[in-house]
């Protein structure tokens, strides 16, 4: 293909993506990089402070950081475009990437398209979304100055945001479901700590309630079964993500959650397309991680394209002999 088609789609602009787009474009492919939102950096862009991306010895703002990243891959040619990918369809050993606006054959894709917040299932949490009900600290966390919120969950994500509206709110409960947290030691440490952090364990929201803005929670205890009622300004809601795969259709074989399954190359199911970060079936979900499988995911690509090259080469060759 190449010759007015591209050698690599990209598909999604966070950190795994924008790294293979850094060794894409230094490996010279013929690529470019689609993110469905005009904020590039994806949820590490969201994120207030990161504590534990290594090269930093104090805390960078993720936005920062992921615009570093957007950066240092649009100096090496990088062609980023704000478009949506809504269906990928094979053709023969190629494929074509569609977006709202316009079509992208190509020879192999990378899947990084990571992974948006679960919503609880609430009576209530559709209806006043926006309302109070909220899956974003960093952004409406200045919205509660002095008030009292409530986070919902009990891994890193929400510990950590607990933390950071600390900053605003006046008191923040955290809500979980369980007995201790799933989040990191320190983390957990730091909210335990806390005087404005409460925490009630053993606890579910049942539903959320207020005249177009949130009042109150209904809480209940999972252990004693026991029922009450939580008066608060703001819920945000941190209880797991699920994957940004939808628009692949049955292109990929996934897991049982619907994250991309590759092999330790990033190779996914079928062959030319590979995944790399959030989207993607594994332990770990971190901006460290991501950026390392960006850059596998882009290498391997690479070896790739060049494999197609070389055949194609050797093709034309042996069709030139025999003239
Ligand atoms: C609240 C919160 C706090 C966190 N704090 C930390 C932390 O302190 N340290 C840390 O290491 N990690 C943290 N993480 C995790 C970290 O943000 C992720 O692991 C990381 O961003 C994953 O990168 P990614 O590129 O795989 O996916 P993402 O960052 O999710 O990027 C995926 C991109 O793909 C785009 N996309 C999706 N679908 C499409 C489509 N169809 N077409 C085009 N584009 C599409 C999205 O818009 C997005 O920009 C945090 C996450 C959250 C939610």
């Amino acid at each position: 293909m190449a010759e007015g088609g591209y050698e690599l789609v990209i598909i999604g602009g966070g950190p795994a993506g924008l790294t293979a787009g850094i060794y894409a474009s230094r490996s010279r492919l013929k690529c470019v990089l689609l993110e469905a939102n005009p904020l590039v950096g994806g949820q590490a862009a969201l994120t207030d402070i990161v504590e534990n991306y290594p090269g930093f010895d104090e805390p960078i703002n993720g936005f920062e950081l992921t615009e570093k990243m957007r950066k240092q891959a649009e100096r090496f040619g990088l062609e980023v475009r704000n478009e949506p990918v809504n269906r990928v369809d094979k053709v023969g050993e190629d494929f074509i990437v569609y977006t709202g606006k316009g079509e992208y054959p190509t020879e192999s894709i990378i899947v990084a398209t990571g992974s948006e917040p679960r919503h609880l299932g609430a009576p209530g949490e559709k209806e006043l979304r926006g309302g109070g009900v909220t899956y974003c600290a960093t952004c409406d966390g200045p919205l509660y100055k002095e008030m009292e919120v409530a986070v919902v969950g009990g891994g890193d994500s929400a510990v950590g945001e607990a933390l950071y509206l600390t900053r605003f709110a006046g008191k923040v409960y955290i809500i979980h479901r369980r007995d201790r947290f799933r989040a990191d030691g320190i983390l957990s440490e730091q909210a335990i700590a806390d005087d404005k952090i409460e925490i009630i364990w053993d606890t579910v929201v049942t539903s959320i309630h207020g005249e177009g803005e949130v009042e109150h929670l209904h809480l209940k205890n999972v252990k004693t079964m026991e029922e009450s009622t939580l008066d608060v300004a703001g819920v945000f809601i941190y209880v797991g993500v699920k994957p940004n795969t939808e628009f692949l259709g049955g292109l990929l074989k996934l897991d049982d959650r619907g994250f991309i399954l590759t092999d330790d190359r990033l190779e996914a199911s079928v062959r030319g397309v590979f995944a790399a970060g959030d989207c993607r079936s594994k332990v770990l979900k971190q901006i460290a991680t991501a950026v390392g499988e960006g850059a596998t995911a882009a290498f391997v690509a690479n070896e790739y394209i060049q494999e197609r090259r070389h055949k194609r080469a050797e093709t034309e060759s042996l069709g030139y002999d025999q003239k």
